[in-house]
């Protein structure tokens, strides 16, 4: 499995209306290096949502004084956020837990809980959608990464604002390593992959089109991020460098 593709510090949204235990989960969260917002009501939440850059999870309380959280996640749902939720509720019963999960939340956690649990599952439902937005940018055929776009229809790359046209080969062998993200390639499954060419002696051919990649798309082609070498194995492609992960990240690797 690749790098989860996470902010260096995952922010929060805290929508609780029991202004001491958000107070509290905020310390916590904090403590464990996010950044973290508060809303004390459901319409302090989209307020939230709307003007702030996209939150890496949502906390989100059932009972609010004016929508309820199932509300809240529904709605979100119906606009297209995806933005990972776990709901807090006060109550256990399983009609609860189930209308909890078929309003969209990820996960759900019943007061009293251990701020432990809640701090892991928060982690954990980040560290799924990051990984379930790198396996459709597996299927998709538009690529991002960097400060890249490949759109492998069209054939329209740009990088840093400026269109870049990328021989079909090219555009092939990015593809193929974006398929292959985090795992090392070796040269000579991308000659048979990439070239279609079995038992070809001549790996150099795979250096200069890599070489020829770094240029197009690494701001230092010297210091490569994202094509990166792996001495004696091959070649790996790096959707998000290492750099840009939150604490913590390492273990979901
Ligand atoms: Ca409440």
């Amino acid at each position: 499995m690749s790098a989860p593709d996470l902010p260096e510090r995952p922010s929060l949204l805290i929508v609780e209306d029991e202004s001491h235990l958000a107070r509290g989960l905020r310390l916590n969260f904090e403590l464990e290096g996010f950044e973290v917002q508060i809303a004390g009501s459901g319409r302090e939440a989209f307020a939230q949502l709307a003007r702030a850059r996209p939150f890496s999870a949502i906390v989100l309380d059932v009972t609010l004084p004016d929508l309820d959280g199932f509300d809240i996640c529904r709605r979100l749902r119906e606009v297209g956020d995806y933005t990972p939720v776990i709901m807090l509720t006060a109550r256990s019963l399983t009609e609860d837990r189930v209308e909890g999960l078929e309003s969209g939340a990820d996960d759900y956690i019943t007061k009293p809980f251990e701020l432990e649990e809640l701090v892991a599952r928060v982690r954990s439902a980040i560290r799924r959608r990051s990984w379930e937005r790198q396996s459709q940018a597996r299927m998709a055929s538009v690529l991002s990464f960097g400060d890249a776009r490949v759109d492998f229809d069209s054939h329209e790359v740009t990088v840093r604002g400026e269109t870049l046209h990328l021989t079909k080969l090219e555009l092939d062998l990015v593809r193929y390593l974006a398929q292959n993200s985090g795992r090392v390639v070796s040269r000579e499954e991308l000659l048979q992959q990439v070239w279609k060419l079995r038992n070809h002696p001549n790996t150099r051919t795979v250096d200069n089109f890599v070489l020829r990649l770094r240029r197009h798309f690494e701001p230092d082609p010297e210091l490569p991020r994202h094509f990166v070498s792996v001495r004696g194995a091959g070649y790996r492609f790096i959707l998000q460098p290492e750099d840009e992960l939150p604490p913590g990240a390492e273990e979901a690797r």
